[in-house]
């Protein structure tokens, strides 16, 4: 995604643009797979930030709404944590608040009321200073925010863990576990990340939308509108080295030995790959080394064809595991798949309102976190079978039944994700954002290496689709305004101030 928005970013701005993908089809962890005749997106399903996209649009002269059009859900999430306790998030915020008071009183409902106003302070303070600055740090986030960045200190709480401040909201663990799961968004644990997190819960109370036709349309829209201002797109082209002349970028190589000359590469694979050496030794020191042990989760999923009986299942659908505390020890500390994991399903063909169930077989996308650790062991199909019963048998407890075959399940697991995105375990977003420190441990647009620029779920402002299209955006223009600067400044060495091309 961070690649097609930097690629559209600049093709819009009159670069020659070529965009080298080594799968046969556009949007990376955005894929679908299909059983039968059925297409089932098995990456992500929530899309959230519209404006982002809104943006990157208009740069091209086009309309979102006439290019993707969107439908806003008007339930957010459905959670559940037994087959009795339930609890939706609704758009309408005063709706939410009553449900919660419903659910677990009216102090809580209070509480809520009071974290949805501090998420969106903590959103607004971070939004500018932050989330679209190119070059983020302590330092230069607290000069960024000027006078508002003392008192900004107490709501945003970098050195408070997600957790521990939810406390201040709520009484009810049920509700700390709720909005302490926006940690996971970045593949984090709410344990360790600090409470700034807290803003992924008014990002989603700003909207949360469905793409009609399935999310892969998202990565197809921009690919499309890239093309039309001129970008080539090159499918199933393998980049296997990023080539320097003098120190400098001066092309990548091809799978197949074919060179492709370039004044500068955006690279959108995860940054470790680039550390590791994967795209040439000469460029393992073009970014700091990912710190050991702080990759973030990678996830087992389950893409079903299947019936789902006996829950009424709503678009977006959590079952909260019993012991949260225990399942993230396990996640980053034993390092292993939970025994009683936290389960997301997706149901497709389900609005996000009330939830319908369509009359034949349903689209699903069951998803549980898992340790990233997909370079080092792989599940055996005992294991995996074990995890697939508890995963499925914990569903049911919550009173959800899913009747399938096994050859209308596709699994995914780390050893999986780790092959399709290189060098990572299979860890789907970057490094974790853990302590005060962990959201200025990604490494920005900018690389030590002339014309190497990065974007990406691995790079500034982090994963989730609309901070991917913030981190093309920011490489196309870190681009294009170093590429001005030495075009002034080979116009000032070149005799009669001849601007060189
Ligand atoms: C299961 C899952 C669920 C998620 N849920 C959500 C969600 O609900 N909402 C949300 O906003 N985000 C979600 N995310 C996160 C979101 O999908 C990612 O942050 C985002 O899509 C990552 O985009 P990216 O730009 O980093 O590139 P990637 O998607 O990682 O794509 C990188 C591209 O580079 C290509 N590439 C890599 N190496 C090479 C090479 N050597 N040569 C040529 N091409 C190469 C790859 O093939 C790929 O197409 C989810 C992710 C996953 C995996």
């Amino acid at each position: 995604m961070a690649g097609l928005s930097a690629a559209l970013t600049l093709a819009a701005r009159g670069a020659r643009v070529v965009v080298l993908e080594r799968a046969q089809a556009v949007g990376g962890k955005l894929r679908q797979t299909r059983i039968e005749d059925a297409l089932i997106d098995a990456g992500p399903t929530v899309f959230t930030m519209r404006p982002v996209f809104e943006e990157l649009l208009r740069c091209a002269g086009h309309s979102l709404e006439e290019r993707l059009p969107l439908v806003r859900a008007d339930v957010l999430a459905r959670h559940a944590w037994s087959e009795s306790e339930r609890l939706d998030l609704y758009a309408d915020r005063a709706r939410t608040a009553d449900a919660i008071g419903t659910f677990a009183g009216a102090r809580e409902a209070q509480g809520y009321l009071r974290f949805a106003r501090d998420a969106q302070r903590v959103f607004r303070a971070m939004e500018v200073a932050y989330l679209r600055d190119a070059r983020p740090g302590p330092l230069r986030l607290v000069r960024r925010m000027g006078a508002r960045a003392l008192p900004a200190l107490w709501y945003l709480r970098p050195f408070e863990s997600l957790w521990r401040a939810l406390a201040r909201y709520f009484r009810d663990a049920r509700l700390q576990q709720l909005f302490g799961r926006y940690a996971t968004y970045c593949g984090s644990s709410p344990f360790q990340a600090p409470a700034t997190l807290m803003l992924v819960a008014h990002v989603e109370q700003e909207g949360v939308w469905v793409v009609p036709g399935g999310m892969q349309r998202v990565a197809q829209t921009v690919a499309d509108l890239a093309q039309e201002c001129g970008a080539e797109l090159r499918l199933g082209s393998d980049v296997q080295r990023i080539l320097l002349r003098a120190g400098r970028v001066n092309g990548v190589s091809l799978a197949t030995g074919e060179f492709v000359p370039a004044d500068a590469v955006i690279l959108n694979a995860d940054v470790a790959a680039l550390a590791d050496g994967s795209f040439g030794a000469e460029l393992a020191h073009a970014v700091p080394r990912p710190r050991a042990g702080g990759r973030s989760l990678s996830a087992i999923t389950w893409a079903v064809l299947g019936h789902a009986e006996g829950f009424p299942l709503s678009r977006h659908n959590v079952f909260f595991s019993p012991d949260y505390a225990a399942e993230f020890a396990q996640l980053f500390g034993a390092r292993q798949v939970p025994a009683w994991p936290t389960v997301y399903v997706c149901a497709q063909d389900r609005d996000a309102g009330p939830g319908t169930a369509p009359d034949a077989a349903e689209r699903l996308l069951c998803l549980i976190n898992a340790p990233a650790d997909g370079d080092d062991r792989s599940y055996s199909p005992t294991e995996l079978e074990q995890c697939e019963r508890r995963t499925f048998s914990f569903l049911e407890r919550c009173g959800l039944k899913v009747r399938r075959s096994p050859s209308q399940t596709l699994i995914t697991t780390p050893r999986q994700f780790e092959t399709l995105y290189p060098a990572t375990g299979g860890s789907l977003y970057g490094s974790a954002t853990h302590g005060w420190r962990g959201a200025f441990s990604r490494p920005g647009a900018r690389t030590r290496v002339p014309g190497l620029y990065l974007a990406g779920g691995s790079v500034h402002p982090g994963p989730g689709l609309p901070m991917t299209v913030l981190s093309g955006s920011l490489a196309a223009t870190c681009l294009l305004k170093d590429a001005a600067s030495s075009r002034r400044r080979r116009g000032r060495d070149t005799r009669g101030g001849t601007s060189m091309p």
